[in-house]
């Protein structure tokens, strides 16, 4: 859509990294030639780690290509650097999709500050969300600290439907502005970490074939790690290059299509077999996981010190280790445990980890290494390609007993009983783990029981998972009575 009046405006891009379905961009274009910046902002970079840089980067190269060279890259203070550009473009408004988390609020109320000095405004169009944090609320008004009624309030709240194609302004040229412009970084060392194709057509391509090849066997299959039904979107949606609207959208179209038997074709592994019912199952299932990501936004958004501390204050006096080479060994995925060292194996090689397992890692260093939550929490951040603040941070409390309708302390995940049960043949295991290849399902996940001890070059286990669960319990007593 064009301006007839054509001022020009700024589009500030952070976390929606796509020109589909962009709400924040579609504003900016309504009002004339747009300006796309992206800031290098040091107080995001530095924490992030390499393999999510990495992908941010190749993202970021990505959508400069779609727009012919004319993405504006600068390093700076946000502060500093947006209120520079606006003015150099001659812009009145900078648009951007609302940030809900600790920092990029903060960030956000300092630029439209900066802004403000300077008679220009921030506005603010949509967020990365379906439902933008806040929204959903208790008949209290109060935010809510529990999943179930939040995902029904959430799904009684609804999204309004993607915005139609890509917006097309009249894209302005940095090269044509008085401020020096920064390249897109060259991709960090990703010690050698393989990382998913980047940017916003990889993403389609990406929820495409999930629904296509994977969605019907989702709600039976999600929990098996060697099965790989789960969609991979993560990354995609950490970054925007597909917002959840769509793939909400996209959701419901397929199961539309198909229960009007217009299913057309499917792939080998989405079972064609599975029946309209089977696919709407795993559909509200898939929704449901949608959700945690919205919910735990929600959350960080209403208590944003639970990024960093305990949602919950019941364990507050628990006694911890400091992390020590046991914690060491689970970085490198060295604890003699198989179905833990393969996750983190897979950590180290893809950057991204099954959720089951994440689980069970989380497990492992809470409950059997005693180690603070933080610790690991802080190491994926370090790790992962999905990395986010909201889902990993809450997802480790959940396992720790300390967020929200966080597994009770009491249940520790023993390593070798979900390893059976979750990957019964050990083919997750021998995908990650070399060492054991040789290895049958019988003695794949207890290999130190083999007569002779495990195979070469694989270690005894760090900690006698029987012995640490009785500490973890005996602290567990501890804190709840000094609690
Ligand atoms: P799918 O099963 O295909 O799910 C679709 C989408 O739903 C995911 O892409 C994700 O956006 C969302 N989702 C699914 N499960 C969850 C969940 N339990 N919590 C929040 N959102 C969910 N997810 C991240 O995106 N970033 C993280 O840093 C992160 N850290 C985690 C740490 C721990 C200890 C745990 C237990 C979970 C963590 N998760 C995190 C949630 C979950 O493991 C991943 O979102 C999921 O494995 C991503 O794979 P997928 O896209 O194939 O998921």
């Amino acid at each position: 859509m064009r301006s007839s009046t054509s001022r020009r405006a700024v589009w500030w891009l952070r976390r929606d990294l796509r020109l589909d379905d962009n709400p924040a961009l579609l504003a900016a274009a309504d009002e004339g030639p747009v300006l796309a910046l992206f800031v290098l902002d040091d107080a995001l970079r530095s924490p992030s780690g390499p393999v999510r840089l990495a992908f941010l980067y190749r993202c970021l190269r990505d959508l400069d290509e779609r727009l012919s060279g004319r993405l504006c890259v600068r390093a700076g203070r946000p502060d500093e650097v947006v209120p520079a550009v606006a003015r150099e473009v001659g812009a009145d408004v900078v648009h951007i999709a609302a940030d809900h988390g600790p920092y990029g609020r903060d960030r956000d109320d300092r630029v439209a500050r900066a802004l403000a000095a300077d008679g220009r405004e921030l506005r603010r169009t949509g967020s990365a969300y379906a439902v933008a944090p806040g929204r959903v609320t208790s008949s209290e008004g109060t935010s809510y600290r529990v999943f179930t009624p939040f995902y029904r309030a959430w799904k009684e709240h609804g999204w309004r439907a993607p915005a139609a194609g890509a917006a097309d302004p009249d894209w302005l040229d940095p090269r044509s502005l008085p401020g020096s412009g920064a390249a897109i970084p060259a991709d960090p060392d990703l010690e050698g970490t393989r990382l998913p194709a980047a940017g916003e057509a990889a993403a389609r391509e990406r929820l495409r074939a999930f629904l296509r090849d994977s969605l019907a066997g989702y709600a039976r299959h999600r929990d098996e790690p060697a099965a790989e039904v789960t969609s991979r979107l993560s990354p995609y949606l950490k970054w925007g290059c597909v917002h959840p609207r769509t793939v909400l959208h996209e959701l419901h179209q397929a199961v539309t299509a198909t229960s009007d038997g217009r299913g057309g074709s499917r792939g080998e592994s989405g079972g064609g077999s599975e029946s309209p019912g089977d696919l709407s199952g795993a559909a509200e299932k898939f929704r449901s996981e949608v959700a945690w990501r919205e919910f735990y936004a929600d959350v960080l958004a209403a208590h944003p010190s639970s990024a960093r501390s305990d949602f919950s204050d019941t364990l507050a006096t628990m006694a911890h280790e400091p992390p020590g080479d046991a914690f060491e060994a689970w970085k490198r995925g060295r604890t003699g445990y198989p179905v833990v060292d393969a996750g983190m194996r897979q950590l180290l090689a893809e950057g991204w980890v099954h959720n089951r397992i994440r689980m069970i890692e989380a497990s492992f260093v809470c409950k059997d290494l005693h180690v603070h939550w933080t610790h690991g929490a802080r190491w994926y951040l370090e790790r992962l390609v999905d990395g986010d603040l909201a889902s990993n941070n809450h997802g480790w409390q959940w396992t720790a007993g300390t967020g929200t309708d966080a597994a009770p302390y009491f249940r520790v995940f023993n390593p070798v009983s979900q390893g059976r049960r979750f990957d019964p043949e050990g083919e997750y295991i021998r995908r990650w783990v070399p060492e054991l290849r040789g290895l049958p399902a019988g003695e794949v996940h207890e290999p130190w029981k083999r007569p002779g001890g495990p195979p070469d070059g694989y270690p005894l286990p760090v900690v006698d998972h029987a012995a640490e669960r009785r500490e973890a319990l005996d602290r567990y007593e501890q804190a709840r009575k000094s609690g």
